[in-house]
C-alpha cells in the first residue's frame, strides 16, 4: 500500500475509519512528497469525502430512475430546445437520442390544440412552476397518441429558468376505454343513434340555443306504426334491421345540428333546432313521413311501414325539456288515435283544458267518495186526473265550497268518460233506495233518472241493472223509468235498441228526454222503442208566444198518438202552458208551474197536497176544436199584457218597457184582427170586444203618460178602469167560449 502511495496513486477504495466522536467517516488517503526535519519523506494525506461519495450516490440513482422510468422524460433548456431524453420517451415516441436532442417540442405536436390551448399552459407553468394535463402528440411514425404530461420548470439559484422537465405516460389505451364506454353509455348499440341519456343532453343545450336564437325547436316524437307484426311475422333479426335501415333514413332527413335519437323499441325522439314558423317544421315533419313511406327491403322481403308524429314546439310550449318529451309523446298518440301515418302538433291550451277536466273529474270522484251528490225529485202531473204520478230524479253537488251546484255545472266535465258510468250507478242506487223510502210511506210513484249515452252504452249496463232491481225486490221494475237525452251521441243505434228491448224485457221503461232538440229526433223515435217521449221545454216553454213552437208541441203530440207512445211536457212553467197542452191533447207534464225540483223527503208531504190548478179542470172538461186555440191563447195573451203593464207602472228604476201600444199589434189584436178570429165573427160578443179592447189600449196610453207626469192619485184610478174593462173584455171571450162550446154541443145532438 505504501508503495501505491509512493507511486502518488490514490487510494481507489476509500476506507472508512472511526472518529473519536464515535461518527464514521469515509477517508481517502495519498501520497504526498515533502520533507521532515530537512528530509526528503512521504506524507500519507487522508481527507474527508463522505459527502462526495454521497452525491455520487444520488447522481447514480437519478440516472438510473431517468433510464429505467416508465415515463417519457424530456429535459429541455430555457428556451425549450430538447438537450436530453430518456429511452422510455425514445420507445413512445419513435424519435431516438440524436433525433430528439436539439430539437423544440414541436416535434410532437399533432395540431390537435390550437394556440390558446399552449398559450394558457405557458402561462400557468409561468406562474406557478408547474403544468398537468392531457395532451394529443404525434409519434414518429405518425400515429396520434394521447399523454397525461407534467412539466415542470427548473430555477438557478437566482431564480432563473434554467430548464424545463416533461414527464409524460401514453394514456390512448385508458382514452379509448373510456370512450368506448362513453359510446355505450350514450348511443343505442343497434342504431348507433344517441339514446335518452344523450338526448336529455342535446335536448337541453338546443333549448338554450334556442332562446338565444329567439327561434323555435321542434320536439318530435316518433313512433312507427305496425312494427310489432314485422317482428312478429319476419322475426327479430328482421326487425332489428329495419330499424337499423330507419335510423338512416331519420339520420338523411335533418340537418346538421338536428338530433335523432332512439329511446329504445320503435321510439325515435327528433330535435329540429332553429325553426322560424310552423310551416317549416310541418316541411320537415312531412320529410320525415315521405323518407319512412318508400318500401323496406329487408331479407329479401319488400316491407311497408309508416310513423305517427306527435311534435311540440319550444318555446310556445313553455315547458321543461322532460314535460317537453311528454307533450310530444301525447301529440303522439293523437297522431295515433286519429289513423296513423301522420302528425299532431301538441296544443298547450288543449292540454291545460284536459289537465283541468282530469282535475275536476278527481275532484267528482272525491265528492262521490265522500257522499258530497244528492238528488233532488221534481214531480210530474196528469193535469186531466189531476194526481202526481212521478218524479224525476236530478242530480245536484253539495259542493263544500260552492254551495249547491246544477248538473249542468259539473256533469259536462265527465261525459264520456268512466266517471260518467260510475256517477250513474249511483244515481240508479239512490233513485231505487229513495222509492223503497217511499214505498214504506205509502206512497206509489214511478222514479224517472236521466242516463247518459256513454252509461247506456257501457258493456254491463243491462247486467247491472238486473242486479240492481234483484237487490232491490220490493221495487216493481216499471216503477222505474230510463230517460235518454234524445241529443245523447248513441254512436251504434242498432246497439242501443237492443239495450232498450233488453231493459224492456226486465219491465223498466224509457222516454226519449228533450225530444225535439237532436239532429235526428225521428230517426230515434222509429229505431228507438221508447215508451215516452218528452217534448224538450224550449218548445214548451216557448209555444204561447211562438206559433211555430206551438207548431212544433202539436206535431210531436200528434206523432205519439198515431204511434201509441205517451207524451210528457217538460218546462211547464204556468197553469196556461198546461191548459193549452191539455187542448192538444198532453196531459202529463212537469216544470217550474207545478213544482221545482225538491228534496226526496219533501215530496210525500207535497204529493198529499198537490192541487190541480183550476184552469186544467175547467178546460179539461171540455173538447175544443184545433181551431179554437187561438182564441183560448189571446184571453191568456191579454191577461199577459195586463201584466206587463202593470209591471211597467210599478217599475221605478225605468228598466222595463212598456207594452205595445197600438191595439192592432198586440198579440191579443193580431189574433182579433187576423184571420183566425173570423170564424167567431158573427157572434154578438165578438163584436162588443173591439170597443172594450179600443179603450184598453186608452186607458193603457193615458196610464203611461200619468206614470211620466208622476201623478200617482189620477194613476190609481185609472188603473181601477182599466181591470174593470179587462175583466169586461174577458167575459166576452168566454161568452165566445160558451157560445161556441153550445154550438158543438147542438151540433153533436
Ligand atoms: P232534464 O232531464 O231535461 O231535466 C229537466 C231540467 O229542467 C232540470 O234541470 C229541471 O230542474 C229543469 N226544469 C224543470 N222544470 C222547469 C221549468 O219549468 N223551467 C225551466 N227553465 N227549467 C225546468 P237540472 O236539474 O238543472 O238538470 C239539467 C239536466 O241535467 C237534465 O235535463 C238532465 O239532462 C241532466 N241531469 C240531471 N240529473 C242527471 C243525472 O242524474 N244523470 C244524468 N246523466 N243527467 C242528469
Ligand atoms: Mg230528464
Ligand atoms: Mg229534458
Amino acid at each position: 500500500m505504501v508503495s501505491e502511495l509512493i507511486a502518488g496513486k490514490r487510494n481507489t477504495s476509500p476506507l472508512p475509519i472511526l472518529r473519536a466522536d464515535g461518527q464514521q467517516l469515509m477517508v481517502e488517503t495519498r501520497a504526498v512528497m515533502g520533507y521532515w526535519n530537512g528530509e526528503p519523506a512521504i506524507f500519507g494525506v487522508s481527507q474527508d469525502i463522505s459527502q462526495r461519495l454521497l452525491a455520487e450516490e444520488r447522481q447514480r440513482l437519478a440516472t438510473s430512475v431517468f433510464d429505467n422510468a416508465h415515463e417519457g422524460i424530456m429535459i429541455t433548456d430555457a428556451q425549450g430546445i430538447i438537450i436530453e431524453i430518456n429511452t422510455t420517451f425514445s420507445e413512445l415516441t419513435g424519435y431516438s437520442r440524436e433525433e430528439a436532442v436539439g430539437h423544440t417540442a414541436d416535434l410532437l405536436k399533432s395540431g390537435h390544440h390550437d394556440s390558446d390551448f399552449y398559450k394558457a399552459m405557458w402561462a400557468t407553468i409561468g406562474s406557478v412552476g408547474y403544468w398537468r394535463g392531457e395532451v394529443w402528440n404525434r409519434k414518429k411514425s405518425g400515429e396520434i397518441f394521447v399523454e397525461l404530461l407534467t412539466i415542470s420548470s427548473v430555477r438557478n439559484p437566482n431564480d432563473e429558468i434554467t430548464h424545463f422537465v416533461a414527464i409524460f405516460s401514453d394514456i390512448t389505451q385508458i382514452k379509448q376505454h373510456q370512450q368506448r364506454l362513453e359510446h355505450l353509455a350514450h348511443f343505442d348499440a343497434l342504431t348507433q343513434l344517441p339514446n335518452r341519456i344523450l338526448l336529455a343532453d342535446r335536448l337541453q343545450l338546443a333549448m338554450a340555443q334556442t332562446e338565444r336564437d329567439q327561434k323555435m325547436l321542434a320536439v318530435c316524437y316518433l313512433d312507427l306504426d305496425g312494427f310489432k307484426p314485422v317482428n312478429d311475422v319476419y322475426g327479430h333479426s328482421a326487425g332489428d334491421h329495419m330499424l337499423i335501415e330507419v335510423a338512416q333514413r331519420l339520420r338523411q332527413c335533418v340537418r346538421a345540428g338536428d338530433t335523432v335519437s332512439r329511446l329504445g323499441g320503435d321510439e325515435f325522439v327528433l330535435l329540429f333546432a332553429g325553426i322560424d314558423d310552423v310551416h317549416e317544421c310541418d316541411h320537415a315533419v312531412s320529410r320525415v313521413l315521405a323518407a319512412l313511406a318508400t318500401a323496406f327491403a329487408i331479407g329479401g322481403e319488400s316491407i311497408n311501414i309508416s310513423a305517427s308524429i306527435g311534435i311540440t314546439l319550444y318555446p310556445t310550449d313553455g315547458s321543461d325539456a322532460d314535460t317537453l318529451l311528454r307533450h310530444a309523446d301525447q301529440a303522439m298518440y293523437t297522431a295515433k288515435q286519429a289513423g296513423r301515418n301522420r302528425f299532431h302538433l301538441f296544443d298547450p291550451e288543449s292540454d291545460r283544458r284536459a289537465r283541468a277536466r282530469r282535475d275536476e273529474i278527481s275532484r267528482i270522484r272525491q265528492g262521490l267518495a265522500e257522499r258530497e251528490f244528492v238528488l233532488h225529485y221534481q214531480p210530474k202531473v196528469n193535469m186531466r186526473e189531476g194526481r202526481v204520478f212521478g218524479a224525476e230524479a236530478l242530480i245536484r253537488w253539495q259542493h263544500p265550497e260552492q254551495g249547491l251546484l246544477a248538473p249542468n255545472q259539473f256533469l259536462p266535465a265527465i261525459d264520456g268518460s268512466e266517471m260518467d258510468i260510475l256517477v250513474g250507478e249511483w244515481v240508479l242506487e239512490e233513485a231505487l233506495t229513495q222509492l223503497e223510502k217511499w214505498q214504506e210511506q205509502g206512497l206509489k210513484m214511478v222514479v224517472s233518472v236521466n242516463i247518459s249515452g256513454t252509461h247506456l252504452q257501457s258493456p254491463s249496463f243491462v247486467e247491472n241493472l238486473g242486479k240492481l232491481l234483484v237487490a232491490h225486490p220490493l221495487i216493481a221494475p216499471h216503477c222505474l223509468e230510463l230517460e235518454i237525452l234524445e241529443t245523447a251521441a248513441l254512436s251504434d243505434m242498432a246497439m242501443a235498441a237492443d239495450i232498450f228491448v233488453a231493459c224492456r224485457r226486465l219491465g223498466v221503461s224509457f222516454a226519449l228526454d228533450d225530444f225535439g232538440t237532436g239532429y235526428s229526433s225521428l230517426t230515434y223515435f222509429r229505431r228507438l222503442p221508447a215508451d215516452t217521449l218528452k217534448i224538450d221545454q224550449s218548445f214548451v216553454r216557448d209555444m204561447l208566444d211562438d206559433p211555430d213552437d206551438l207548431a212544433i208541441v202539436e206535431g210531436v203530440i200528434g206523432l205519439t198518438k198515431a204511434f201509441g207512445r205517451k207524451v210528457i211536457a217538460e218546462g211547464v212553467e204556468t197553469a196556461e202552458h198546461g191548459m193549452v197542452l191539455l187542448q192538444l191533447g198532453c196531459d202529463l207534464a212537469q216544470g217550474y208551474g207545478i213544482a221545482h225540483p225538491m228534496p226526496g223527503a219533501d215530496i210525500p208531504a207535497w204529493t198529499r197536497n198537490f192541487v190541480p190548478d183550476k184552469l186544467w179542470g175547467s178546460i179539461a172538461a171540455f173538447k175544443w176544436a184545433r181551431e179554437d186555440l187561438p182564441m183560448l191563447v189571446a184571453e191568456i195573451d191579454h191577461a199577459r199584457w195586463v201584466r206587463s203593464l202593470e209591471a211597467y207602472l210599478a217599475d221605478s228604476t225605468d228598466k222595463l218597457g212598456a207594452p205595445v201600444q197600438n191595439q192592432h199589434n198586440c198579440r191579443f189584436g193580431r189574433w182579433y184582427y187576423g184571420p183566425s178570429s173570423q170564424r167567431y165573427a158573427g157572434l154578438e160578443s165578438y163584436i162588443n170586444i173591439e170597443s172594450t179592447h179600443t179603450r184598453i189600449h186608452e186607458l193603457g196610453k193615458e196610464l203611461i203618460e200619468l206614470k211620466k207626469a208622476g201623478d200617482h192619485i189620477l194613476l190609481a184610478t185609472r188603473l181601477r178602469e182599466l181591470h174593470k174593462t179587462s175583466e169586461a173584455l174577458t167575459e166576452h171571450i168566454q161568452m165566445i167560449q160558451a157560445e161556441v162550446l153550445l154550438s158543438t154541443q147542438m151540433q153533436r145532438h
